[in-house]
């Protein structure tokens, strides 16, 4: 087993829980998205769950289960950033899995979807410092976005 290999772990927001992990999977394959960091390294998904729903308790414990499998890095899905409203608990979740289980954490997966994007600049959604830092991974560009609809 080399030890080059990333190995992720992904939590979506419960409220897409039904979600195949299809934009997360393409983008992974591609490396698009808060994935283009892996440009040139092999990966492995090892573990992919939901929050379990407000206020997200499933944070407190999967992260355990990730990393027994061998997660090296986890991400917070791009659904937790585009979510109608975006998830509120994002940076705490990213500092506690840090802290908790030592981890890193990356916030996004797939490129933010175009209509995603166009709604929530109007909506002055991400009007702050910390929500671009934390948009930034899986900004893009406009193309991408379109092709992620
Ligand atoms: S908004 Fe946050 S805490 Fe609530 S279900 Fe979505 S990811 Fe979980």
């Amino acid at each position: 087993m080399s030890s080059d290999i990333v190995r992720i772990g992904i939590f979506i927001c419960n409220r897409y829980h039904t979600c195949a992990g299809g934009k997360c999977l393409r983008s992974l394959r591609n490396r698009e998205g808060a994935f283009s960091i892996y440009k040139e390294g092999e990966v492995e998904l090892v573990g992919y769950t939901t929050c379990d729903g407000c206020p997200g308790g499933n944070i407190e414990y999967a992260p355990a289960e990730m990393k027994k499998n061998g997660a090296t890095v986890i991400h917070l899905a791009t659904g937790m950033l585009v979510g109608y409203p975006p998830c509120p608990r994002i940076d705490y979740f990213r500092r506690y899995i840090d802290t908790a289980f030592g981890l890193p954490v990356i916030v996004g997966t797939h490129p933010i979807p175009e209509k995603y994007f166009t709604i929530h600049e109007t909506l002055g959604t991400w009007n702050s410092a910390m929500w671009q830092e934390l948009i930034a991974p899986t900004l893009a560009t406009p193309e991408i976005r379109l092709a992620y609809n």
